[in-house]
């Protein structure tokens, strides 16, 4: 059965994945992605899903001990310095800042912050754990910019959830200076790991993510959108992804509650392919930085 073409290359080549909600578990009921063989787009084929439904999460920033919330802070260094090679100072926005890690180091670090995010407990976390005091909670699509603000926007694993990125990096656009940045990561569709997982890769993250793109693709998207990309990254970050979707794998197809058994199964395997996953193209998630051309 047809059930449509590739949103991305117009493709009528493509595989079927059916796949639920193993990350997080709050259905489960059965989704499908179309895998397109031409331009390796994997997007979702059902709409009016809910979605709100699905982003219900398990843990509260205000659960962690400021011991483990340090301690994870020390480890977004890397992503500081990676993000000090371009800029020392300036106004920087960041949609969907997660526990905030990044954004405070940024903060601590002579930047000015805006955020935007929609999780209200998470706005609470920020506004009152953190001290930020630009946080608007807004819908990351639908929020409203100011024009010619930003020195960079930062939108860690963000673009794959979705239905209209290419309206969504035009407002961005408008927000950027001219020869501003644009700091982006997003799960990798060519990775070693969905080759090997299909279905069952923990970074479809079903049905949050709407699509999973290549390196090529989002270029294709950002380039059509007057932005050039300057930087690829497969490190740290990369690496940190790798592990994660091996441990989550673990999780999901053993279906064992032990925690620590999961996690030494996740990271044997993870050290055991390490040397493939670290090839660049190959890892489960990449960073890209652009730059708005004038
Ligand atoms: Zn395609």
């Amino acid at each position: 059965m047809k059930y449509k073409v590739c949103s991305m290359c117009s493709s009528e080549n493509y595989k079927i994945l059916r796949t639920k909600d193993y990350n997080r578990g709050n259905s489960n009921k059965i989704y499908e992605y179309s895998q397109c063989y031409n331009c390796s787009l994997i997007s979702i084929i059902d709409t009016n899903i809910g979605l709100d439904h699905y982003y219900k999460s398990s843990l509260s920033p205000f659960d962690l001990t400021d011991k483990k919330f340090n301690k994870i802070l020390k480890k977004n260094i890397y992503f500081l310095k990676y993000f000090n090679k371009f800029l020392n100072n300036g106004n920087i926005l960041e949609i969907g800042p997660g526990f905030g890690y990044f954004s405070l180091l940024l903060k601590q670090n002579n930047f000015n912050i805006d955020i935007i995010e929609q999780d209200h407990d998470l706005c609470q976390f920020y506004k009152t754990k953190l001290n930020f005091k630009n946080i608007k909670e807004d819908d990351i699509f639908n929020a409203k910019l100011t024009n010619d603000k930003y020195d960079a926007v930062v939108a860690w694993q963000v673009i794959e959830h979705l239905k209209y990125p290419d309206e969504w990096i035009l407002k961005i656009r408008d927000s950027i200076k001219t020869k501003g940045y644009f700091f982006l990561s997003t799960p990798n569709a060519s990775s070693f790991q969905f080759k090997i997982m299909k279905s069952l890769w923990p970074h479809i993250d079903t049905p949050r993510h709407q699509f999973i793109y290549t390196p090529d693709l989002i270029k294709n998207i950002m380039e059509k959108n007057n932005f050039t990309l300057v930087n690829i990254n497969w490190g740290i970050d990369t690496i940190l992804w790798n592990r994660f979707g091996w441990i989550s794998f673990v999780k999901n197809t053993l279906n064992i509650k032990n925690k620590i058994f999961n996690k030494i199964l996740g990271n044997l395997l993870f050290l055991l392919f390490f040397p493939l996953e670290s090839i660049p193209g190959y890892g489960s998630s990449f960073i890209q930085v652009y730059k708005k051309n004038i």
